[in-house]
């Protein structure tokens, strides 16, 4: 294994190092890691929910009553009636006719397009899309096109061409709905509008926009109008806003029967435990309800743009929790994360190929739990770095 070192010491040397922190406490805007409290702005778990006592509750009944392993896959016996009643629940929501519960969403997105294409059809893809989506693409027999970020004009020529050239194939189009590591919303009416056009399929992955966005936080197709006819298939993580883990994807009985026949990381995996279907429930009940948790955040992001376009620094084209800074640089990054670090702060180096090269940044994402004093706190910070402005 020797071999192996010379590419690891090279990792370092460019700044592209990862190492993992030790968290020591739930998850919060307050955790422990490696012995210390810091003030936490770089989770996913934008409401706060996932130490929710509600939540917590549902999945210690659930594990009381259904014990902790699923035993097998869903083909098997692994199935349980809170995996059935959970997805029940997600297609109300998203006001789809059916949903399916997956242990990740990186499985969920290979499930697509594993199930759906094959060597003489198409892939279209956002140059910007998570790392799942690409090596769903890449891990599929179909043809992979990836257009620039946001560059909807260009997809349709390629999707007007290959209409006609390719009239037996079929063309998915699949895109981060709030891209990840940007946290601008795609422009999803007119992909909609064009998929339809070409007789397309459009797919949107919302890990980012679901709970969030959408007056009762069904995400990006409730926040703009959006149905299944428009968006076929709907694919969102249950591990971020919602605050549990899994992802599901929603859509027609056909789609949905689809991937249960042939989706490979559907049926060649173990189920995920069914308490954790029990919290999704509850975790949910509390998104729909309390719409105070979506209106906070709303509130935040705003006071944080604000407040840091006060202080001269460039903020992403973004009105979502996501709020990264680009510095460029990997070690600038780095050297700025390890300096809010030590004020207390803690917000990861975000680097390639995470992001493209040369757009290292600082992922700053907010949650419901944070206070403008916390933002203050932040801000103040970033203001003492010198290479901030
Ligand atoms: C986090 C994320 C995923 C992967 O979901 P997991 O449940 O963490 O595997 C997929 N797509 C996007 C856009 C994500 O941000």
């Amino acid at each position: 294994m020797d071999e192996l070192k010379p590419e690891l010491a090279a990792r370092q040397q460019q700044g592209l190092y990862r190492r993992r922190l030790i968290s020591q406490s739930p998850q919060g805007v307050r955790p422990v890691i490696e012995g210390r409290q810091v003030l936490s702005f770089c989770s996913n778990d934008y409401l706060g929910l996932a130490n929710h006592p509600r939540v917590k509750q549902a999945f210690k009944d659930a594990a009381e009553q259904y014990g902790v392993g699923s035993g097998s896959a869903h083909l098997v016996n692994g199935h349980s009636q809170l995996h059935h009643d959970c997805e029940l629940r997600l297609a109300e929501f998203t006001g789809r006719d059916r949903a399916l519960l997956f242990s990740t969403g990186y499985m969920a997105n290979l499930a697509v397009t594993s199930a759906l294409v094959s060597r003489r059809d198409f892939i279209y893809q956002d140059k910007l899309n998570h790392a799942s989506l690409i090596d769903a693409a890449r891990l599929s027999d179909a043809r992979f096109l990836r257009y620039a970020h946001q560059d909807v004009t260009h997809l349709k020529q390629w999707l007007d061409q290959h209409v006609t050239e390719y009239p037996q194939a079929r063309r998915l189009v699949m895109t981060d709905a709030v891209f990840s590591m940007d946290g601008d919303i795609a422009d999803v009416s007119s992909l909609a509008h064009i998929c339809q056009q070409t007789n397309s399929w459009l797919m949107l992955d919302d890990a980012h926009g679901f709970g969030v966005l959408g007056n009762e936080g069904a995400g990006v197709c409730q926040l703009r109008g959006l149905d299944q006819t428009a968006v076929p298939i709907l694919m969102a993580t249950l591990g971020k806003a919602v605050g549990v883990s899994g992802a599901f994807i929603a859509g027609s009985e056909a789609l949905i029967e689809t991937l249960i026949q042939k989706a490979r990381s559907y049926i060649y995996t173990t189920a995920s435990p069914p308490a954790t279907a029990a919290a999704i429930v509850q975790s949910i009940d509390l998104i729909q309800r309390e719409s105070w948790r979506r209106q906070k955040l709303l509130d935040l992001i705003g006071y944080f743009k604000q407040e840091i376009s006060s202080l001269g620094v460039e903020l992403m084209p973004s009105d979502t929790a996501i709020q990264p800074i680009v510095l460029g640089d990997n070690h600038l990054a780095l050297e700025a994360s390890q300096s809010l670090f030590n004020e207390g702060i803690l917000v990861t180096a975000i680097r390639p190929p995470t992001v493209p090269e040369g757009s290292a940044r600082l992922r700053i994402t907010l949650s419901t739990s944070h206070e403008t004093a916390d933002i203050d706190r932040l801000v103040k910070a970033l203001g003492s770095i010198r290479y901030m402005v």
